[in-house]
């Protein structure tokens, strides 16, 4: 029951702007790091606003669009992974901006160009015994094709809960799991992030660093010490511990932020 507990609360993983406006160490050492991505900016202003439970769509057919097209090389790590992505298709919108395949794409893509996401790991390639782990690092490559290493899907809490318990694995309505090579993302926190979040947008560069980051190898962690980084396999909306919220599992200079080895 161990990979059950640890995996029922994986789509409670972490958040972006309460450090990256909220620690000045990090905010100096942000700007005047080259970075190609925009999001290390303060953004006081989120773009995506939380959407409300009672508009979250509940249920879809279970079955997926894939999204189109393919994407170049992120990163210059030792392993290739090639993913795809999903998301659900048959979903009543209502009154939600649907996501699309290529929407969700979108976003999955821009977590990997960020140097603090696991695209990053070839300017510090880790050795983590417990995770199974020997000078490690990764690139991403994502494909639409039938020949993937891992899906990353996007699906309404009911369908969540099914395939995720068909495994064991609760979900509760909220929570995401990783099935084999099979990522499921849940369409609730997806929409509304996590209790913990600063923004929308930051929850979704944790919950795809945290669930990519078990389909790496890796467990969860617990916090290093009191006004350190999470790690982004730390189970962050559960407690923080006296850490500082945060979504990505390298920090801005390119340090791998890591915690204690959890082995529940
Ligand atoms: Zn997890």
């Amino acid at each position: 029951m161990l990979l059950s507990v640890a995996l029922s609360a994986c789509g409670t993983a972490p958040e972006g702007p309460t450090w990256r406006v909220g620690d000045p160490t990090v905010e100096q050492v942000s700007a005047a790091s080259p970075s190609p991505s925009p999001s290390p900016s303060p953004s006081p202003s989120p773009s995506l606003e939380p959407v409300p439970d009672e508009l979250v769509p509940e249920f879809g057919d279970g079955g997926f669009a894939t999204a189109k097209g393919s994407q170049e090389v992120i990163g210059t790590g030792r392993t290739l992974i090639t993913y795809r992505v999903e998301v659900e298709t048959g979903i009543e919108w209502g009154d939600v901006e649907p996501v699309t395949a290529d929407g969700f794409a979108a976003v999955i893509d821009e977590v990997w160009h960020d140097r603090r996401s696991w695209a990053g790991s070839a300017a510090a390639p880790i050795t983590a015994p417990e995770h199974g782990l020997a000078d490690a690092s990764w690139r991403f490559q994502r494909v639409s094709g039938p020949q993937y290493a891992v899906r990353v899907r996007l699906a309404t809490p009911g369908t969540v809960d099914a395939q995720c318990a068909a495994q064991g694995y609760d979900t509760g309505g909220k929570f995401s799991c990783k099935i084999g090579n099979t990522i499921l993302i849940n369409l609730r926190r997806w929409l509304q992030g996590s209790p913990i979040s600063m923004s929308v947008e930051g929850y979704h560069a944790g919950v795809i660093n945290h669930e990519m980051g078990h389909y790496l190898g890796f467990d969860h962690m617990g916090c290093p010490g009191k006004g350190e980084l999470a790690p982004a396999m730390m189970q962050q909306s559960m407690g923080l511990n006296g850490c500082i919220v945060n979504p990505w599992p390298y920090t801005v200079g390119g340090e791998f932020v890591t915690g204690p080895y959890l082995t529940s």
